[in-house]
């Protein structure tokens, strides 16, 4: 069994690092943070002091960081993993960063001799529980198929899109189409409330025909109970969708319903929600409304 490194023990990558422990894997870890660290080491990883440390220690490494800056800095920062990794070293990038970040931080990986996947992941904290994430990966082929089992323990379904930075682009429309779902069921959900039909009674009525949706079915209950804590934090897809805007502008392609979303999540910035979870977008559309989507 290969030796891993984990880099970045958040909300996602506690729990995906947990697993690869339960699966029997060795594991160093480390965080800017030392909280989940401490959690990691009791369950029976070892403490790793810097980037460079766990680079130094293992044959895999993986990082799950917020964004193309904290992943730039982990990896090709002062004690960062390129200060540390071996020749032959696979480094999988499993945080959602901008196609071009990863492409660059590809090549000043492969001129030390690593090589890099990029494999964000979606399904969210339940699904980094239960280690049935839907995995997308973008790199050269014959790494993927050395790493594909490592991949399996956190995933449900592990798919090679293409060469890097395909993985980011796959994430990018995985997270168009959910900020748009959130934003339609909002819509639809506060006309209804203000209509004065009860929203749960319409979310079952519709759940099993063409409107039923996975987003629909993670998000309504919680919005039906007011609760929106993270999950997914509304900071965290603005993130996205910059990089979504931004990819389209490089290529040309006009995204006029990402730049919507993207403003509204930002309106909801301003008001003190960016780190609620993204369901809480209805939030937005409360305000405007004056009506509130929950159980009668
Ligand atoms: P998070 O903020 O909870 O966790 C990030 C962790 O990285 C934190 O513990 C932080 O201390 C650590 N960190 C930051 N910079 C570091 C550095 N330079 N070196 C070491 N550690 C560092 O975020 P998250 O929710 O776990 O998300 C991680 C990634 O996964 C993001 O790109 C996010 O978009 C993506 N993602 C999140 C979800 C979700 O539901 N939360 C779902 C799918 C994908």
């Amino acid at each position: 069994m290969k030796k891993i490194g984990f880099i970045g023990l958040g909300i996602m990558g506690k729990p995906m690092a947990k697993n690869l422990l339960k699966e029997g894997y060795s594991l160093i870890v480390y965080d800017i943070n030392n909280a989940p660290v401490r959690e990691l080491v009791a369950a029976g990883a070892k403490e790793g002091k810097s980037s460079k440390e766990v680079a130094a220690q293992s044959e895999v490494i993986i990082t799950m960081l917020p964004n193309s800056p904290d992943v730039k800095e982990a990896v090709l920062g002062k004690d960062g993993v390129l200060d540390g990794a071996k020749p032959g070293t696979i480094l999988i990038d499993m945080s959602s960063i901008a196609p071009l970040a990863s492409k660059e931080v590809s090549e000043k990986a492969k001129a030390k001799g690593v090589v890099m996947l990029d494999a964000p992941v979606s399904g969210g904290e339940p699904k980094a529980v239960d280690g049935t994430l839907a995995i997308m990966v973008g790199g050269p082929e014959d790494a993927f198929e050395e790493v594909k089992q490592i991949l399996a323990v956190m995933g449900a379904s592990v798919t090679h899109v293409g060469e890097i930075g395909s993985g980011n682009t796959t994430k990018l429309a995985n997270q168009i189409i959910v900020a748009l779902n959130i934003a339609a069921m909002a819509e639809a959900m506060v006309l209804a409330t203000k209509a004065g039909v009860d929203p749960e009674k319409v979310y079952h009525a519709i759940r099993g025909g063409l409107a039923g949706s996975t987003v629909l079915d993670a998000k309504m209950p919680l919005v039906l109970d007011g609760n929106f804590k993270p999950g997914f934090r509304i900071e965290l897809h603005i993130k996205d969708m910059m990089n979504a805007l931004e990819t389209a502008h490089e290529l040309g392609v006009p995204v006029p319903l990402s730049s919507v979303i993207l403003e509204i999540m930002q309106a909801l910035k301003c008001d003190g929600k960016a780190k609620d979870d993204h369901g809480g977008i209805v939030q937005f559309y409360e305000m405007l409304a004056k009506a509130e989507v929950r159980k009668g």
